[in-house]
């Protein structure tokens, strides 16, 4: 009898349904499936494959409420963030690669310079990578991967995907969906698991791993990678900070900062983690987020007026808690918040904010992935940049001012993916702009065309149309031989066509050379 894996309402710990602990014999078979079906799968034409990702759309406008429900009771967050978060954002990448991967990947003709004068060109295509395994979080449990299984098979891959054991209901009903669309067998599977299922996923010998989650699971995954050789791209943690300047609109900043740090309970990879305010405001901008902060409404995920719902397991909420009791030990202190929530049998922490926190404290270092929003003060626009990043990752940061070239002076400094400037968080629901980090917050984008090139192998096709004349450098060497090097070397390389005209007699010198061989 094989294990299973049961899954949890985090906010009632109800039981919600039990699935499959898929064994690595499991993850094999289905790998061996999807390549075989992916033979067929990439000789349909984009025009085909989106018509089923246009289909897997209608169905889950049909279904909407449904899901919404089953991503909030599965992962605790709020129904309004299953519609605005994820539904809503996964529906607009869903229609745009539908309209727009052909286009993104058209063939593309390069200059060579002066080799087109030999009747040489080269143009770049696109192939299919193959089986594409796709390893996700619980955090948006349906956005995340529900975006790159629409990548994968635009471009005409097979997927497997092994979605997060905390969410593996909202994991299989991506696959129902398909099901439901008509897309052909196999061609996505969704093996639902723990770790190991993961682990298997990556040693089936996959043409790609698509990684999103913790930075200690990615170096596991890229060590266990390299001994196939099996490319991954890893969306990584973040520790992403806010910077405000005192010239920055704080009515919008207040409420970003509150927005930034809480939403999803703050178990978003880009989550304000960091909040550095100027000198000069910060009082005044720790009043306005203290005062919005009281005002939100903690509550059960179903209801339609909760703002912050269940984190989404226990041990999530210990680490906040350590985090909290280290920032308190450390000489910060706590304004409003603080504490798990008692009110409710599920794993809920108050929405917190620190104040004086400082760059050494835990809290400010390690990825909290929490509702908490230290705060910190800086002096100068060097300081606050130098602030922001003194820190292992870079996924985002936000640059609030109202000089938006200042803005962008400072946001070309920040040494993150994604540098919004007077927004905060929301650019993954962007589907047409890449995501990615720098730094310990991984490597590889997805999202956008630097996305939809993960997912193919960019093949050079080089064509020769003058087959009546050899090519120079073919044997039969000789002094002349090393005098048209010689001059290939200093008039061809120089890019120049007047320099090249120079070398024009002993080409011809060379050639009647090697015609004669
Ligand atoms: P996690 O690393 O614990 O798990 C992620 C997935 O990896 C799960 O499906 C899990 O079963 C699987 N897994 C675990 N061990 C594995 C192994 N050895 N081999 C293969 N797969 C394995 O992460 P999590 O707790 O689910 O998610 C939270 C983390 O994800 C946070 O650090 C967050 O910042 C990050 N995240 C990043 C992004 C991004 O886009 N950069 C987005 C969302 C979440």
């Amino acid at each position: 009898m094989s294990e299973k894996i049961i899954s949890y309402n985090p906010a009632t710990n109800e039981e919600i349904g039990r699935v499959e602990n898929n064994s690595a014999e499991n993850v094999e078979t289905a790998v061996e499936k999807s390549r075989a079906t992916f033979k067929k799968w990439r000789e349909t034409s984009f025009k085909e494959r989106a018509r089923f990702i246009i289909k897997a759309r209608e169905v889950i406008l049909s279904e909407m409420d449904e899901i919404a429900r089953l991503i909030s009771d599965e992962s605790g967050k709020p129904v309004a963030e299953a519609f605005s978060a994820e539904i809503a954002p996964v529906l607009d990448l869903m229609q745009y690669f539908a309209r727009n991967a052909q286009k993104i990947l058209k063939s593309e003709k390069i200059n060579i310079g002066q080799l087109k004068f030999l009747g040489r060109s080269s143009k770049i295509i696109y192939q299919p990578l193959g089986v594409i395994g796709i390893i996700s979080p619980w955090n948006f449990p349906f956005s995340i991967p529900l975006g790159e299984v629409v990548m994968g098979l635009m471009v005409g891959n097979t997927v497997v995907l092994k979605p997060s054991e905390l969410t593996p209901l909202v994991g299989l009903k991506i696959g129902e969906i398909f099901e439901k669309a008509g897309l052909p067998e196999d061609v996505l599977q969704v093996v639902t698991g723990d770790g190991k299922t993961g682990a298997a996923l990556v040693d089936a010998g996959v043409n790609k791993i698509m990684f999103t989650g913790s930075v200690a699971t990615g170096r596991k995954i890229a060590a266990n990678a390299a001994k196939t050789l099996t490319p991954v791209v890893l969306e990584l943690g973040g520790k992403d900070p806010m910077i405000i300047f005192a010239d920055a609109n704080l009515e919008a900043a207040s409420s970003a900062a509150v927005w930034g740090a809480f939403t999803n309970s703050g178990q978003a990879c880009s989550s304000v983690e960091r909040l550095y305010v100027e000198e000069s405001i910060a009082g005044k901008f720790t009043d306005l987020v203290v005062e919005k902060t009281k005002r939100l409404r903690q509550n059960l995920g179903s209801e339609d007026t909760t703002d912050i719902g269940a984190m989404v397991s226990e041990n999530q909420l210990k680490i906040v808690e350590d985090h909290v009791a280290d920032f308190e030990k450390s000489g910060a202190k706590i304004l409003t918040g603080g504490r798990r929530n008692k009110d409710f049998p599920g794993t809920f922490f108050q929405p917190t904010i620190i104040a004086g926190a400082t760059n050494e404290m835990r809290g400010m270092r390690e990825e909290t992935f929490g509702p908490t929003l230290p705060i910190a003060v800086f002096a100068t626009e060097e300081k606050a940049v130098e602030l922001g990043n003194d820190t292992d990752f870079g996924l985002t940061a936000s640059v609030w001012t109202s000089d938006i070239s200042k803005g962008k002076r400072i946001a070309e400094k920040i040494l993150a993916g994604t540098v919004t400037i007077n927004e905060v968080l929301y650019t993954h629901g962007i589907g047409q702009t890449p995501w990615g980090g720098f730094k310990q917050s991984g490597y590889g984008r997805t999202h956008g065309k630097l996305g939809l090139l993960e997912l193919v192998a960019p093949q050079h096709i080089h064509i020769n149309r003058n087959t009546l004349l050899p090519d120079v450098w073919w044997f039969g060497y000789s002094a002349n031989a090393i005098e048209t090097f010689r001059g290939f070397a200093r008039y061809f390389a120089s890019g120049s066509l007047f320099q090249t005209a120079r070398l024009a007699p002993q080409l011809l010198k060379r050639i009647k050379e090697l015609k004669r061989k």
